[in-house]
């Protein structure tokens, strides 16, 4: 499994597009294409993302810190710019961390469809 690519439907293997899943909500959602359902899991790409973000910040600006004698108001300016930057860059590569899970179906709905598979088989020829 890739760590950073965009959603796929479980089902029909459809990519969603990076604005789709932009504005997808977690939970349970259906597909678009083939209206099978899956669940919509945001939380542990968001905290895998958010890690990382903070992990090479701090890592990137205590290298700065070692190899530059003596911060400068510029320099240290510079720094709280490129964790800025390093932040966004984080949040615009949310949706990449998106992922669509199959969702088990219930037994009702595993009924429902054995029900309809076999009306369907007595009802034709
Ligand atoms: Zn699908």
């Amino acid at each position: 499994m890739k760590l950073l690519s965009l959603p796929v439907c479980p089902h029909c293997g459809l990519v969603y597009t990076y604005s789709e899943t932009a504005h997808i909500k977690s939970g349970p959602r259906m597909c678009i294409h083939c209206k099978k359902k899956f669940r919509v899991e945001k939380r542990t790409g968001t905290a895998v993302m958010i890690s990382a973000v903070i992990i090479i910040s701090v890592i990137f600006n205590l290298i700065v810190l070692y190899t530059s004698k003596g911060m400068s108001f510029p320099g240290f300016m510079m720094l709280t710019a490129a964790d800025a930057a390093a932040a966004a860059a984080g949040v615009l590569m949310l949706p990449l961390t998106v992922r669509f899970i199959k969702e088990k179906p219930s037994k009702a709905e595993k009924r429902e469809t054995r029900r309809q598979r076999s009306v369907n088989n007595g009802g034709k020829k």
